[in-house]
């Protein structure tokens, strides 16, 4: 039998503590959904490799994702609003679709070109939704331009693929990855994958002639402000190599978290807006769509600045996403830029957060 090394013995380590915290802190919630009613809907626009397009996003309610079940992501309250029991029949899922088209149509002129499903989980996985409900939601969005499906790398396959793509629409899968480090992605995230399952997924994705969407997530738990900065640099130059669009994400404190643990006791602060900018303008001339989207941005549990300047900050963000040009933050700025240099450079890990 092989010894295993230090690092490896203490990721696991790690893991299993983070998995029994998570699931103590989930436990908590009593809350419980109609599976026969979409998580979220709504509609908006977005930058795609065929320029920006409106776009309807749907949270589809799937039972959750199998690892959430186990413990999950120290950031990721979105199981909490599954339903109980963990499936939902293919009638269910298609009645949710149908009233996100409703909601849809009440309030749009014409059909978004693009759609964007999340399960909170994996739209791949067979558990969550089965291969006949992919085959008929593709259908259904049939004549659109551009279908994202969320999953797990370990579920994108030939066959899950090609349900989605059989009616001709073009196929994006979003990953989240989180993070290039798998350091990162283990001991601060609690996400199990390693960037070469990343590497493989988008292999598969790229045989079958889809695109690779990335989701990485700035600043969680257990970072200092300037080490995440450094981290989406990092990760953004590197996963560019396999995806045309990386959505970098900052951190927002949710419910039934190991991170809401944390910030209630003085132990997390979510990233500030000028760290956002100042990864996208660092990472502006590489090669792929680069976007955005800081939720809950300006109140505590979100990211934010002083409070003066959040919406302005915000409102450059917003711009940089549909048109890729870092000169849209030379238009805002704010004496909170100074405190914000200066946390990056004095705050560490052991003693953040250095300001809240
Ligand atoms: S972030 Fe994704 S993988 Fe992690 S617990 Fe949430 S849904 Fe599951
Ligand atoms: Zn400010």
């Amino acid at each position: 039998m092989s010894t295993p090394d230090p690092d490896v013995y203490e990721q696991g380590r790690g893991m299993d503590a983070h998995n029994q915290v998570m699931r103590r802190i989930r436990g908590r919630n009593q809350q419980s959904y109609d599976p026969h009613e979409p998580t979220r809907v709504w509609l908006d626009e977005d930058n795609t490799p065929d320029g920006v397009r409106q776009s309807l996003t749907i949270i589809l309610n799937t039972g959750g994702c199998r690892w959430a079940r186990a413990g999950g992501c120290t950031m990721c309250g979105y199981v909490a609003e599954s339903v109980d029991g963990g499936s939902v029949s293919h009638e269910a899922l298609i009645t949710q679709i149908e009233a996100c088209l409703e909601h849809e149509a009440d309030r749009a002129d014409s059909p978004a070109e693009l759609v964007k499903i999340y399960t909170s989980g994996s739209f791949l996985d067979e558990r969550e939704v089965p291969a006949r409900t992919r085959r008929e939601i593709a259908e259904i969005f049939g004549d659109r331009e551009r279908l994202v499906v969320e999953s797990l790398p370990d579920f994108v396959d030939d066959d899950a693929l090609a349900d989605c793509m059989h009616s001709g629409l073009a196929v994006d899968v979003a990953i989240g990855l989180e993070t290039a480090t798998d350091r990162i992605r283990h001991d601060c995230v609690n996400k199990y994958f390693d960037f070469s399952a990343f590497e493989a997924a988008s292999e598969i994705a790229e045989n079958n002639g889809a695109g690779i969407k990335a989701y990485l997530l700035m600043k969680p738990p257990f970072l200092s402000e300037g080490e995440a900065v450094d981290d989406m640099i990092r990760s953004i130059e590197r996963c560019s190599e396999y995806a045309h669009t990386v959505s970098m994400n900052p951190t927002n404190v949710q419910r039934y978290t190991m991170v809401e643990e944390l910030y209630h006791d003085g132990g997390y602060r979510p990233p500030w807006l000028w760290s956002v900018t100042t990864v996208l303008e660092a990472t502006a001339a590489v090669d792929a769509i680069i976007v955005s989207d800081p939720v809950g941005h300006g109140s505590d549990r979100g990211p934010h600045n002083c409070g003066e300047c959040d919406e302005r900050v915000q409102i450059a963000i917003k711009d940089f996403n549909r048109r890729q040009d870092p000169s849209v933050f030379d238009e805002v700025s704010c004496d909170c830029e100074r405190t914000h240099a200066a946390v990056c450079k004095r705050e560490t890990s052991y003693n953040q957060p250095l300001i809240r």
